[in-house]
């Protein structure tokens, strides 16, 4: 459920039309709505209200302060992969103490900023990673309480590009192997060994996998209590899927009950790091059509409607043959056709639907690109000098900028005609 609903034939996000606002901020932008945002975050969230818990957004996935911020208000936390996500994190008010850090290339000077913040807990990705934790917590005469992030070897069945929990991925340490390590952590003077984490992929759209992948932790973490070591954090990740097209994801309550049933009888904190499954659905991108053009040759014909966002705006389609539903802001019951939607970079990749029936538009017509709010803006780029587009937040019949759009100037920012001497 989202609050995105045409009435009489027009787009509105809650209790104004998508239209509207385009009027005042111009396109593209991404569009978010706060109840939608809330609603999710509280589906996901209180399905686990029976167990100690804590629900850490993965900022990766939507990281604007304003969505942060939001989340903070409503009980939960942050899983960071970087030192801008935990100033971002910091900045939205976000308590350290609901912060983890995943990620596996953690620098020094971040593994400092982590410390010095005060963060509930560092996932660690490598045997190198927690000598160099134990290294700069000794520097800083504290401790710093560690999970490790194992790898289950648990198939997601999902996209090879967002399976991140086998043993062919980059990510985690083998479980197998996990143990000699916990055992050499325990023993350093500045780790204090807290949990057991993982993340085994993105946009799941079965719960086996998890169950699956809970199942390998708790006889690990039982394996762990039997050596003297005992976890007080188990992490299950994120991952849970959305409906893009016709994917039919568990429900978050489903996902939960399944969840608990096999935490039964294991005394821990558990820990979720849900990105895309609350902000998916909950934004919008808005662009509008530049141009319509058929190319023909021979026998064949092509349509293609040139749009005023590209792969540089969201880029999952090009990155990952993502199929995102876009429909015309206002319907105008027009015959359809098969058409490209193509961005204006100058790159054959730059699409955001291929070969999809559409409703015939003219130019300047608004589309929506649904489905945008996980890793959408947030992994745009300046790409062809392109400035980053605007992020807007809605709440009832207010609408909020909360994120400027990019100026000319912004975009050489920093940059310098260099001087070099003779
Ligand atoms: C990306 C990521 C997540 C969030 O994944 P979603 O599929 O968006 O839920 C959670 N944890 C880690 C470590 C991640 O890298």
């Amino acid at each position: 459920m989202n609050h995105f609903e045409y009435k009489n034939g027009e787009l509105f996000c809650e209790d104004i039309a998508v239209s509207t606002i385009a009027k005042e901020v111009g396109t593209p932008f991404y569009l978010y709505s706060k109840a939608t945002l809330e609603r999710h975050f509280e589906a996901f969230d209180s399905g686990f209200k029976g167990v100690d818990h804590l629900t850490c957004f993965a900022v990766k996935s939507c990281s604007n302060i304003a969505v942060l911020s939001l989340f903070s208000g409503l009980g939960g936390g942050a899983d960071i992969v970087s030192g801008g996500e935990l100033f971002r994190a910091l900045s939205a008010g976000m308590d350290p103490k609901r912060i983890i850090y995943s990620g596996v290339g953690k620098t020094e000077e971040e593994i400092r900023y982590g410390l010095t913040s005060g963060i509930l807990l560092f996932n660690v990705e490598s045997a190198q990673e927690l000598h160099r934790i134990n290294e700069v917590a000794a520097d800083m005469n504290l401790k710093a309480a560690i999970a490790f992030r194992v790898n289950p070897d648990v198939d997601p069945k999902t996209h090879a590009y967002i399976s991140t929990g086998l043993a062919k991925n980059k990510f985690g340490i083998p479980i197998q192997e996990a143990l000699d390590l916990y055992l050499e952590a325990n023993e350093m003077t500045n780790i204090d060994v807290q949990g057991v984490s993982c993340h085994i992929g993105s946009q799941l759209t079965l719960i086996s996998p998890f169950v699956e992948t809970l199942r390998k932790l708790k006889k690990f973490a039982l394996q762990l209590a039997d050596k003297g070591i005992n976890i007080q954090y188990l992490d299950l990740g994120g991952g849970v899927g959305i409906t893009y097209d016709d994917e039919e994801p568990p429900h978050p309550m489903e996902y939960a009950k399944a969840i608990q049933e096999e935490l039964a009888g294991l005394d821990v904190t558990l820990i979720l790091e849900p990105g895309r499954v609350i902000v998916g659905n909950a934004g919008i991108m808005v662009t509008e059509v530049q141009y319509t053009k058929t190319n023909r040759g021979g026998e064949q014909e092509k349509h293609f409607i040139v749009v005023d966002a590209g792969m540089n705006d969201l880029t999952r389609p090009s990155l990952y043959g993502a199929y995102h539903s876009i429909s015309p802001v206002v319907e105008k019951g027009n015959g359809s056709q098969v058409a490209d939607i193509v961005g204006p970079i100058c790159e054959t990749g730059d699409f955001l639907a291929k070969d999809r029936e559409f409703p015939e538009v003219a130019q300047g017509d608004l589309l929506a690109v649904e489905s945008a709010g996980a890793y959408g803006f947030t992994m745009a780029s300046n790409y062809n000098s392109r400035p980053r587009v605007a992020e807007v937040m809605v709440s009832g019949d207010q609408f909020r900028v909360i994120r400027k759009r990019e100026t000319m100037e912004s975009l050489i920012q920093g940059e310098a005609i260099p001087e070099f001497g003779e």
